[in-house]
């Protein structure tokens, strides 16, 4: 680069993005041109996206695998580095001081994100995976007991499924498998028939990342409560889409990563209530998480240090942090409304593609958009597109049991960010023409 981030991002200070909401412009022209400008606005703000002599100029719609990062995380985390660089809440020193009072100021900042009451509710972990893992481990080893039902959706991501396998099989408890309906929802009468006095926990992504589903998490927690069981949210492709609040979704546990919140890799979250945190056993022991400790046993340190063995991703979570300020500075509400037009727009456009085969409900979902064309193989569609200088992905996208429940095993997916733009759809439609030209489709 040749200069530091931080300079680059004082050329493009922060705080023009969103020009106004369209909803008085009613012609769709203008809302159209509107929305590409401000997503240029926001391009801006990401390296990624500026010429580079290592860079091709690349339309990046694989926003559901991870999200690229804007000036101010990639600034935030290198400055932490260069200068304030030192292990957290060990040291007396004043850089170490520093450090712990960054990485504590960040377990803050999550928490007040997540409208969660106490900082002391945020554990920090490597990502979803790693903090779905804890709770089964933690809370999920400890506490079931043979014929313990677990619930999960057909819809889950191999990180919500294959923890509870896990525990299911070591404790002699059942997983029950909330079916889809045949447009890739959850009904809630469904759910209702499910849960018993044996029901246990629910475990629920709250946006799945194939079928783009958004699923009633808030209605879908209440119920498990009313029947005795926890509920855990798997956060991972609403959180930097839409506003997520714990305690309006009265959820148990919920888990994010930093990677797909526009932060970096090597970060997650883990929210779950206080007493629940108190009342688990730790997941990884060893430095950090312990109060005394002799050669009899140890007493553990209170929650979140009880999860937090080693040394945590110090620098990850205040990228997380400059993460979540980039995503406030545009605001939660004016990316859901941004997304959801865009959203519209691409369902709509989708539609002109012959023999295009769209996954999951409509019109109301997130812009997460699996798809099969004709019968090319999604990994030859992504090549292709590839080609064309466009990103998705293709393959099963780490939810088998789903895979079968549509009967493909596998799909190419385009899935949007804040700055992807109507530009970038219509780049895409005319791609997907010539990929069926390529393949020989009329
Ligand atoms: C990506 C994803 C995960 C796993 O996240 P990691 O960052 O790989 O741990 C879990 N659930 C959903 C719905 C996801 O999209």
């Amino acid at each position: 680069m040749g200069q530091t981030g931080l300079s680059i991002q004082k050329r493009h200070p922060i705080g023009y993005y969103f020009l106004s909401q369209t909803k008085s412009l009613g012609v769709t022209i203008m809302k159209a041109l509107q929305s590409v400008i401000e997503a240029y606005q926001i391009r801006r703000q990401f390296p990624y996206f500026q010429p580079h002599p290592e860079m091709r100029s690349l339309i990046y719609l694989d926003n559901a695998a991870t999200t690229q990062k804007p000036y101010a995380v990639i600034e935030a985390v290198s400055h932490f580095w260069a200068y304030h660089n030192a292990n957290v809440h060990r040291g007396a020193y004043g850089v170490g001081a520093k450090a712990s009072e960054m990485y504590e100021s960040a377990r803050a900042r999550v928490a007040q994100f997540l409208n969660a009451s106490n900082p002391n509710e945020i554990v920090f972990t490597r990502g979803t995976t790693e903090s779905i893992n804890l709770v089964a481990y933690s809370w999920g080893m400890s506490q079931i007991r043979e014929g313990d039902e677990i619930i999960v959706s057909e819809m889950e991501h191999h990180a919500n499924l294959i923890p509870w396998l896990q525990v299911a099989q070591a404790k002699g408890a059942r997983l029950v498998v909330w079916r889809i309906t045949d447009d890739g929802r959850l009904n809630l009468d469904d759910l209702r028939n499910l849960l018993s006095e044996r029901t246990r926990l629910v475990a629920i992504t709250h946006i799945s990342n194939v079928l783009g589903t958004v699923n009633p998490v808030q209605a879908i927690c209440e119920m498990a409560h009313f029947a005795g069981a926890l509920c855990l949210v798997d956060a991972a492709q609403s959180i930097a889409h839409m506003p997520v609040d714990v305690q309006a979704i009265g959820c148990d546990f919920l888990a994010f990563s930093g990677h797909k919140t526009y932060g970096p890799t090597g970060i997650g979250v883990l929210y779950a209530r206080y007493e629940l945190l108190q009342s688990i056993p730790p997941f990884l022991t060893g430095g950090g998480m312990i109060r005394s400790v002799d050669w009899d046993g140890a007493q553990w340190a209170d929650p979140p240090a009880k999860f937090e063995a080693g040394t945590p991703p110090i620098g990850e979570a205040i990228g997380l942090h400059a993460a979540l300020d980039f995503i406030d500075t545009i605001g939660r509400e004016a990316i859901e409304a941004y997304e959801h037009e865009l959203t519209q727009y691409t369902l709509q456009r989708l539609q002109e593609v012959p023999g295009l085969r769209l996954y999951g409900p409509q019109p109301d979902r997130a812009g997460i958009f699996a798809f099969t064309l004709e019968d090319i193989h999604p990994h030859d569609i992504a090549t292709v597109l590839d080609n064309f200088d466009i990103a998705i992905r293709s393959g099963h996208h780490c939810a088998h049991p789903l895979g079968d429940r549509l009967g493909v095993p596998s799909t190419a997916r385009a899935s949007i960010g804040i700055y992807n733009d109507t530009e970038h759809i219509d780049a895409l439609i005319e791609a997907l023409h010539k990929v069926r030209k390529v393949f020989g489709y009329a």
